[in-house]
């Protein structure tokens, strides 16, 4: 099995070697694609995992035991800026900092890069400005 994903780690657990614990115990081949990983903050990466299914099963299932978010990087988020009304719904509710309201400008803007596809923006955007795209 081979997927890309997004892993994203509570600041209780980001001092942890789970790259290793995943190669090491389950056997498997992990390329990091992206990371944001800070001591004692929340963290997020964007990881390709490949191994055999069942250590592929067992890795997974070992990181949600330690707290680890698994979310699937089967689509990515797009912000349609010429629809945004600069509300700031969005900004309130993203959990990984991706989009934020800036000051004093007061508008919103979309760092791809630290977006965890939750999609927890789609609902709460009443302008349809953000996307989901396969
Ligand atoms: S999907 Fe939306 S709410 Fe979720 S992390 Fe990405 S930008 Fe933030
Ligand atoms: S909720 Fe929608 S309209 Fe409001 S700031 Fe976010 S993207 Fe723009």
């Amino acid at each position: 099995m081979k997927q890309k994903m997004v892993l994203y780690f509570p600041s209780t657990v980001t001092e942890q070697p789970f790259t290793y614990y995943l190669i090491k115990d389950y056997n498997l081949m992990v390329n990091i694609l992206k990371a944001n990983i800070n001591p004692r903050k929340e963290g997020r990466a964007v990881v390709e995992i490949s191994g055999e299914k069942k250590d592929f099963l067992a890795g997974l299932d070992f990181l949600q035991s330690r707290g680890v978010k698994i979310f699937p990087l089967e689509q990515e988020i797009v912000w349609v800026e010429e629809r945004c009304t600069h509300c700031g719904a969005c900004s309130v509710i993203c959990p990984a900092g991706a989009l934020v309201l800036e000051r004093p400008e007061m508008t919103v803007k979309f760092h791809n890069d630290k977006c965890i596809v939750c999609e927890h923006c789609i609902k709460a955007c009443p302008s349809r400005a953000m996307e989901a795209r396969y």
